[in-house]
């Protein structure tokens, strides 16, 4: 994996926007997709994405 992976940007649900994240980890799913999850910078809520965003 790349270390220098820039913050992904994701949807926040707190903040009705998408915000870019921290701490994003790529996980794969019971069901074999893949997901990631990370932490809002802005509110600090955890964000669950199905599949990588780009
Ligand atoms: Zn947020």
């Amino acid at each position: 994996m790349c270390a220098s992976y820039n913050p992904a940007i994701m949807y926040c649900a707190l903040c009705r926007a998408n915000t870019p994240s921290r701490d994003v980890e790529y996980i794969t799913m019971r069901n074999g997709r893949p997901a990631t999850i990370a932490v809002c910078i802005k509110c600090g809520t955890k964000k669950f994405h199905q599949g990588v965003p780009r």
